[in-house]
């Protein structure tokens, strides 16, 4: 009790009186209040006055003290310390007042602490003492404890129950990061992490748990001082302190083990992570027992649900491939005598009938007689691996195959024969040609009427572009796809499909270095023990890829190859071309120099030298058109066709062409007709032009030798059109393209001579002026050529 207390009480007293006049009565009644001892000591240190206090703290009644000396009360050990300062007190000055401790006797023999304030006025002591045993017996019992808690590596932290902190050991403070003494007075919660459900319970709770057991222990999250986390273990009791409950927590700092313990829970968890996603089996053997242990993941790489391995030796003996058992065995045998590890790869046969490659390895342990009590290893399924060696050893074999020969189709064919081999039960391979027609190449398939059924099997142009079909959309999007429901493979085929027996289907892209080149289609059967996943899906890329570069290449030598017979029939025709009219010229020029020799004059009668020089003339002309094609073709290759236009009345410009044309063809017998022209001008190059017309009306001539040739001309909107109708042989279907290209002709030279350069040149200039070259024919049947130009 604080004498603070008093000043309370008097101060609510005066409150009441509103002012500062007590009744003697009312001094009685305060002074007699049942906590302060008051006294007033004459200067011989006897008792002069005592208030009724006494009794309650010290058991003497008022009248047993009066008049006894000071000293009789006092404990010897503090008697000499009080009389030197109450005689300090009653030399000093005046109004001064001390504060002091001391013991005094009770009646019964004990002593009470009790805290006095002392001051001295006309030779009297006036004296007001508080029992504070209690407290100073508190302190004590700390001071007590404390001197061996301070000693202890745990740290001590006492609290009363207002949570504060009234002691703290050394050990305490600096697990926490405090200074000696900086807990004292502050909250248990200053070292509580606020995350910590258990440091931050209720007092209630805490009581509550303690009472189970007396102790209540527990780890529990806690504060530095700096803020980081303290692991510690605690025990929690209570404790009566000078008969005040206290609480008692011991601490131990547990971080480092926490840590170590979760850096091992972290590390086992990465190990079984790894043997997870590793997929390692482990397995252990009892030598010569009959039963073998497998964990979860050693049944599935063994193929086995889990908890279905009957874990015996006989069981294990069927697991293991025919040619395997007896090499495994052997190995374990020898390790066992041997002392050593084994690491061996071997093939396994799962109960579906699969074949993996799995590598285990295994060791012993023994006992102290050198006797192996247990034999314990890992396993892990390296097929992929294993497949992976043989898929390379199969594309080698494969790039050989490829590049035996420039034959695609053979080529092609061996690459499918060997894929069938190695991951595949068939195979087609179809083949996008520049008419953008498919053609089926090569088709394996294990039953002699499927293989004809694939390889007749034509892919219908009207679906080529619906963009739903596998072939077309592979070859857009150049993805390798896999196909294991045939219902999306080709929904609306399915007859087809179950004839032919298709699981799984993996479709691949041919494609060179510009153009789509085709489709390579690898199947397996529904009985067949061989499956479709990524690894055939990367494997059909490769394999494309491979066959791709190599038909491609060969597509190339074959272009070549034809460019070469091409262009050595070209030289053969210019030359026999060149050569005709050069040897009538020359023919010519003998018999005028015979003619000469001979003098005969008839020779050069003015008729006969007119008919030479018109025959001549028509010779020079031919070997000037074949020597202007030429060039035309190199200028074509060279970019440089310039066109120079000018307006031109293109009615005018019709007829003239037409007039000087005319008596050559009538000359063969070819009736030429124009149909009604209304003027019209057109922009282009007159010489161009001209030069279109002429190999149109010279071909009319040419192939409808005879016959009659119309020109008709159409105007429409923005465009005059030039019809060139003959009725010659007409043009196979599969020729109409075909004329427009370069050196080619859809008639033998031998038949009619020509280059085959009229129609390139001819269209090559319609493009450049913005219009067309084309033609409307049926064989037997006459051609109709149209060039349009652009008004
Ligand atoms: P050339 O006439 O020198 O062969 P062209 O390029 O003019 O060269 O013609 C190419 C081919 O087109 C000819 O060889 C011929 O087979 C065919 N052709 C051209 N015009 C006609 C036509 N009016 N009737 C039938 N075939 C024709």
């Amino acid at each position: 009790m604080s004498k603070a207390w008093l000043f309370v009480i008097l101060f609510l007293l005066m409150k009441n009186q509103n002012h500062f006049e007590f009744t003697l009565a009312e001094y009685q009644e305060i002074i007699d209040f049942p906590i302060f001892l008051i006294a007033i000591i004459n200067a011989d240190g006897t008792f002069y006055k005592v208030n009724k206090v006494a009794n309650p703290i010290l058991g003497w009644e008022p009248e047993e003290v009066l008049g006894k000396p000071m000293h009789e009360f006092v404990h010897p050990d503090d008697f000499d310390e009080t009389l030197a300062l109450m005689t300090g007190l009653f030399l000093g000055s005046r109004g001064m007042v001390l504060d002091f401790r001391n013991r005094c006797f009770r009646k019964d023999g004990t002593y009470r602490w009790i805290s006095w304030s002392v001051k001295a006025k006309g030779g009297k002591l006036y004296a007001m003492g508080a029992d504070v045993t209690d407290e100073i017996e508190f302190q004590q019992e700390l001071i007590n404890q404390s001197i061996i808690l301070e000693n202890i590596s745990e740290g001590v932290v006492i609290y009363d129950k207002n949570e504060v902190i009234v002691y703290a050991n050394r050990a305490e403070e600096n697990m926490f990061g405090y200074d000696h003494g900086e807990l004292l007075g502050k909250s248990i919660k200053i070292i509580s992490h606020p995350q910590s459900r258990d440091a931050n319970l209720s007092l209630e709770e805490t009581r509550k748990n303690i009472s189970k057991t007396g102790v209540w222990e527990g780890e529990w999250q806690n504060l530095h001082k700096d803020g980081w986390t303290i692991y510690t273990s605690f025990r929690l009791s209570l404790l009566s302190l000078a008969g005040v409950d206290h609480f008692v927590c011991v601490h131990r700092n547990i971080s480092e083990r926490i840590a170590v313990e979760e850096n091992f829970k972290r590390l086992s968890e990465r190990l079984s992570h790894s043997v997870k996603v590793g997929k390692i089996g482990i397995w252990e053997w009892v030598p010569g027992s009959d039963t073998i242990v497998w964990d979860e993941t050693t049944e599935e790489i063994y193929g086995f649900k889990k908890g279905t391995f009957p874990g015996t030796r006989e069981a294990y003996n069927a697991c293991l491939h025919p040619l395997e058992r007896e090499k495994l065995w052997v190995t374990v045998e020898n390790l066992l005598k041997k002392k050593e590890s084994y690491v061996i790869d071997h093939r396994i046969i799962t109960p579906d009938g699969r074949v993996r490659w799995v590598q285990g390895s295994g060791m012993a342990l023994y006992d102290e007689h050198d006797k192996p009590y247990l034999m314990m290893g890992t396993c892990h399924d390296i097929t992929e691996r294993k497949q992976d060696v043989e898929d390379q050893i199969f594309l080698g074999k494969i790039s050989d195959v490829l590049a035996a020969s420039l034959d695609y189709k053979d080529t092609l064919s061996n690459m499918a024969l060997a894929s069938v081999d190695h991951f595949c039960d068939g195979c087609f391979i179809d083949q996008l040609n520049v008419d953008g027609k498919i053609e089926r190449l090569v088709a394996i398939h294990p039953d002699a009427e499927c293989k004809e059924i694939l390889l007749n099997t034509k892919y219908k142009d009207e679906s080529r572009y619906d963009g739903r079909h596998p072939l077309v959309t592979t070859l857009i999007s150049g993805k390798t796809v896999l196909y294991r429901d045939m219902r999306e493979y080709l929904p609306d085929q399915k007859d087809l499909l179950d004839k032919l027996n298709f699981k799984s289907v993996v479709i691949s892209r041919l494609k060179g270095r510009e153009s789509l080149l085709g489709t390579v289609t690898f199947f397996n059967l529904k009985d067949s023990g061989k499956n479709f996943d990524q690894r055939i899906i990367r494997l059909a890329d490769e394999l494309a890829y491979r066959a791709s570069m190599a038909l491609e290449n060969s597509l190339l030598y074959h272009a070549s190859q034809d460019a070469v017979r091409t262009r050595d029939q070209f030289l053969s025709i210019a030359s026999h071309e060149l050569k005709t009219p050069l040897t009538s010229l020359s023919l010519q020029n003998q018999i005028k120099r015979k003619q000469l020799q001979k003098k005969d004059a008839n020779g050069f009668e003015k008729e006969a030298i007119g008919k030479m020089l018109d025959t001549d003339y028509r010779q020079l002309v031919r070997i000037n058109r074949l020597i202007d094609d030429m060039l035309d073709i190199s200028r074509i290759r060279g970019g440089k066709l310039y066109i120079q236009k000018e307006d031109i009345a293109f009615q005018r410009f019709l007829a003239d062409v037409i007039d000087r044309f005319r008596p050559q063809m009538e000359s063969l017998g070819c009736e030429l007709t124009l149909g009604r022209c209304d003027e019209v001008q057109i922009k282009a190059d007159s010489y161009r032009i001209e030069q279109v017309l002429v190999n149109m009306l010279t071909n009319a001539m040419k192939y409808g030798a005879g016959r009659p040739v119309k020109i008709q001309t159409q105007l429409s909107p923005g465009k005059l059109r030039v019809l060139v109708h003959d009725k010659g042989p007409g043009i196979a279907e599969e020729d109409v393209e075909r004329i427009f290209h370069r050196f080619e002709r859809a008639v033998r030279s031998s038949e009619v001579s020509g280059l085959g350069l009229g129609l390139y040149i001819s269209r090559e200039i319609m493009e450049q002026h913005n219009g067309s070259l084309t033609v409307i024919s049926k064989l037997g049947e006459g051609s109709t050529f149209i060039m349009e130009i652009p008004l």
